[in-house]
């Protein structure tokens, strides 16, 4: 039995890995290149954004390819990881369970979860190792009543050394990625091509019959028996559209807005991002030093990287936004959304103000990388793991079946719904 895997990110390697430890023949076709960290970063933008060289954030993208960075509305970039590992291999590494959702269609996710964090380890990065602002304002955010936990992370502390620049990939291997499980596969026999967009399904009479690859200037047809998406919340919903079927416009983001505020010699980014954070019902906040506005947000400039300090919010947005058939993508921030934003800002400021950092406090890029809701599970697909308008033999396994925006770290959402759908795929397929 032949199955396709479109894409190696948290849901394409966890069903990868899956399918082919229980035998199948799988191939997979990824998009982006090997991934390489980029070690650069600091001795190429340093010197372009003193001399306000830097551009856009598009810029970010030429001169780091895996990170694709879209402009989907004026005040809204997104961001997504086009590589081996997806956008894990840009994340910081907190793995919290999101289940936003999922209750209201039925959907128990707790198993899967449990396997997936045995699998990864999960841990706390160590207090002592946080710098004194974090730590100061961990004990304001105490004060101020909100609970703040150190955050659950797939981060060997004793591998890491506190660059800080988890976002543009880990060059010592102290944070895990996806990739851990696409060596799994390859493993177990699965064939990985790299630089191999796949461009449509093929469908006869309401059968998967495999897929139409770009390599190069060619298009190549791949036959398969089973054909698993995992191209994310925008790249499966664009090869669904590109195939006549209809993906739903339904994309959310987790908008993330960080507030910039500064306190001489912080050294924030000596740290891993995000190491404590406190939840609301649709939002969290976290200590971390927004690299894009840094670079790119010109209301920051005028303070060094070594004395910006900065509180991330995290949104559960509204779940509306459209992805095309030629990948572009079109998505706002609602009013809604930022009425939700200013409140959050709002407690940002206050643990910032308690624990003396000091102003001006400057909102940074609106930004999204949990790109989910395109392919929407509902009550009625939970015992297929299937949405039913999906032709035979076609699967999704990514985040892109989360009907719910979740305003928290995503990879264990995605994870656990990828191995979920996979044991349907092997459960279904040995039962015949
Ligand atoms: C900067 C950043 C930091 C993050 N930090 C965290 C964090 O700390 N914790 C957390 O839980 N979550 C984090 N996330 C979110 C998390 O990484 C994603 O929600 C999760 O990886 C989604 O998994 P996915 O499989 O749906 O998509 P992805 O992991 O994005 O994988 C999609 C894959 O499909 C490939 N692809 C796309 N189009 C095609 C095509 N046409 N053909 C073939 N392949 C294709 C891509 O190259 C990629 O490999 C972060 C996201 C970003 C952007």
């Amino acid at each position: 039995m032949r199955a396709i895997v479109v894409g190696t990110g948290a849901g394409g390697a966890t069903a990868a890995r899956e399918l082919a430890v229980k035998g199948f023949e799988v191939i997979i076709f990824e998009a982006g290149k090997q991934f390489k960290p980029f070690r650069r970063l600091l001795s190429i933008a340093g010197p372009l954004r003193r001399a306000g060289l830097l551009g856009n954030e598009r810029n970010f993208t030429r001169l780091f390819p895996p990170m694709d960075i879209t402009r989907s509305a004026e005040d809204l970039v997104l961001v997504r990881g086009l590589t081996t590992g997806g956008s894990t291999v840009l994340s910081c590494g907190n793995m919290v369970r999101a289940e936003h959702g999922l209750k209201e269609i039925g959907l128990d996710l707790t198993p899967e979860f449990e396997e997936i964090e045995r699998n990864i380890g999960i841990t706390e990065f160590p207090m002592e190792r946080w710098q004194p602002v974090t730590r100061n304002m961990f004990e304001a955010a105490e004060k101020l009543g909100l609970e703040p936990k150190a955050t659950p992370k797939a981060v060997d502390s004793v591998k890491c050394v506190s660059c800080g620049l988890c976002e543009l990939g880990c060059t010592t291997g102290a944070r895990w990625d996806s990739r851990s499980f696409l060596d799994d596969a390859i493993h177990a026999g699965a064939v990985l091509h790299t630089s191999s967009p796949v461009e449509i399904v093929i469908i006869e009479n309401g059968q998967v019959k495999g897929v139409i690859i770009k390599t190069g200037n060619k298009l190549r047809t791949i036959k398969a028996d089973i054909v698993v998406l995992a191209a994310g919340g925008i790249g499966t919903a664009q090869i669904l559209k590109a195939s006549g079927l209809p993906a739903k416009d339904n994309l959310w983001a987790d908008i993330v807005l960080t507030l910039g505020g500064v306190l001489k010699g912080a050294n924030q980014l000596k740290e891993p991002p995000m190491v404590w954070y406190t939840k609301d019902e649709d939002y969290i906040l976290s200590p971390y030093l927004d690299i894009l506005s840094h670079w790119f947000h010109k209301p920051w400039r005028n303070v060094s990287i070594d004395d910006r300090v900065g509180i991330m919010v995290k949104l559960a947005d509204i779940e509306e936004g459209a992805v095309f058939e030629d990948g572009k993508v079109q998505k706002t921030i609602k009013e809604d959304d930022n009425i939700r934003l200013d409140h959050a800002i709002g407690e940002a400021k206050k643990i910032m103000e308690t624990a003396g950092v000091s102003g001006p406090y400057i909102n940074g890029v609106h930004n999204g990388g949990h790109l989910g809701g395109t392919v929407p599970l509902n009550k009625g697909d939970v015992t297929s793991m299937k949405p039913s308008w999906l032709p035979e033999g076609l699967w999704v396994a990514d985040l892109s079946l989360s009907p719910r925006s979740q305003g928290l770290p995503t990879i264990l959402l995605t994870t656990a719904l990828a191995l979920k759908v996979s044991r349907k795929i092997t459960g279904d397929l040995m039962r015949d």
